[in-house]
């Protein structure tokens, strides 16, 4: 694994500094408070009220990364990660809004905007904008460069055609990262990345898929039909948007094992609960040894899964390499999540698979994380490659 000369920032990877424990405590007493009384309906209307969304912005969660000149919180990105597995572990949808607000869509700008745009934008994004990240297309998933989207060099703008799908927060979004190819013959090298307002002419949200799990969380098709850009937004340089698509996607799947691992203790704390109530056999379910254990498995499986994702979160706070470590938590958060949410549904028996209670919505929810931001395959596919072109 990884070894690094690099001063460690903790002691241990769970210990938090005073200002991660204070976002932790916060967004934890925000979800159970405020959240959670709207969990059942917003999956059953497949919504997310607007004063919901409104009061993520009064409790500065998204622009935890933006610095205080444009109204962040000027946080780290760990904090970030802690943040989308405090709301996770109430509300999924919830924890994919912020995530991608936070991971993708401020942090691109951050690292490839120029002064200009990270002004214009992450001011919009802190204060009252939600953000939305287009890569993805019918015909382009796994294979994101083979993407359609055409963009043209119109001299003073530029002009998109295509279509993207899959799209998070694009219902409620203002502002989208859009990438199209700009230069067809130079393949993956023509892929630019450009910053789309929901107004621009051209630009329209499409459809809203009706979706097994993360329901409140907007799933929507983009349609750019001759859709005018001014030519000051490009993100970073034409040509460059391959590198900004993976890269930011590299750091924004360790916020999806943060989503992972709140899910995974929202369905657990659940389940530990229930075990503790119901009687079978003239005793409480969680005095039999075979349910202990079955507890015990899932909490160490948890443990393991947030410490992966803690740890590649706080490798890129300090900027060391983390593409390996980053996929591995995504592909083990993810997979550890569908168990221990499965896990939570059998321990409440005909009750779990019933919609009274709260724990399938945990196990629908976790399905996602299997798909998005690269499939497990995917993952699969990138540790692989480091392993045998790189080092164990
Ligand atoms: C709820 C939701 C939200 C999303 N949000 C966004 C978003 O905000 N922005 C965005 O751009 N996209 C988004 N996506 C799209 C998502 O990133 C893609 O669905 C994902 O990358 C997989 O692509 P695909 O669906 O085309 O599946 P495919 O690529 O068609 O994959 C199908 C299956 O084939 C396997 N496979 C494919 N290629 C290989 C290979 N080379 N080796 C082994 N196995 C392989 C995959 O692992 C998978 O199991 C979202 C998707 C969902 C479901």
């Amino acid at each position: 694994m990884t070894t690094t000369t690099a001063e460690p920032t903790a002691t241990a990877l769970t210990l938090l500094s005073e200002e991660e424990q204070m976002f932790q405590q916060t967004v934890r007493d925000f979800a159970v408070e405020k959240i959670r009384p709207l969990v059942h309906q917003m999956d059953h209307d497949a919504k997310m009220p607007r004063e919901l969304i409104d009061s993520f912005f009064d409790l500065g969660i998204m622009g935890i990364e933006v610095p205080e000149q444009w109204g962040g919180a000027g946080a780290s990105f760990f904090t970030a990660a802690l943040i989308v597995e405090e709301l996770s572990h109430v509300d999924a949808s919830c924890g994919v809004l912020v995530d991608v607000q936070n991971t993708l869509v401020n942090n691109a700008l951050l690292r490839w905007g120029n002064e200009d745009q990270k002004s214009k934008y992450l001011s919009m994004l802190a204060k009252d904008t939600v953000g939305a990240y287009a890569l993805s297309e019918a015909g382009s998933g796994s294979d994101a460069f083979a993407l359609a989207c055409r963009a043209e060099d119109k001299g003073d703008h530029w002009v998109l055609n295509g279509q993207k799908l899959w799209i998070t927060n694009a219902f409620e979004a203002g502002v989208f990262i859009v990438f199209a190819n700009a230069n067809l013959d130079a393949g993956y090298k023509g892929i630019t990345a450009f910053l789309i307002e929901r107004d621009f002419p051209g630009f329209t949200v499409g459809k809203k898929e009706d979706k097994l799990g993360i329901r409140a969380s907007s799933t929507c098709e983009l349609i750019l039909e001759d859709c005018r850009v001014p030519k000051e937004n490009v993100l970073g340089e034409p040509g460059k948007g391959y590198k900004i698509a993976i890269e930011t996607l590299n750091e924004g799947r360790i916020g999806i094992g943060a989503q992972m691992i709140g899910v995974a203790r929202g369905a657990l704390e659940h389940a530990i609960s229930y075990v503790k109530e119901r009687k079978q056999f003239g005793t409480r379910i969680s005095e039999f040894q075979g349910v202990q254990f079955q507890i015990a498995d899932a909490a160490t499986e948890l443990e393991a899964a947030r410490l992966m994702v803690y740890n590649a979160a706080r490798l890129k706070d300090a900027k060391q390499p983390f593409l390996r470590e980053a996929a591995m938590a995504k592909l083990f958060s993810s997979n550890a999540c569908e168990k221990i949410t499965s896990l939570a549904v059998q321990l409440f028996g005909g009750n779990g698979y019933t919609k009274e209670y709260p724990v399938e919505k945990y196990w629908r929810d976790s399905k996602v994380g299997q798909i998005y931001e690269g499939t497990s395959n995917m993952q699969l596919a990138t540790i692989a490659k480091t392993i045998l072109t790189d080092r164990l």
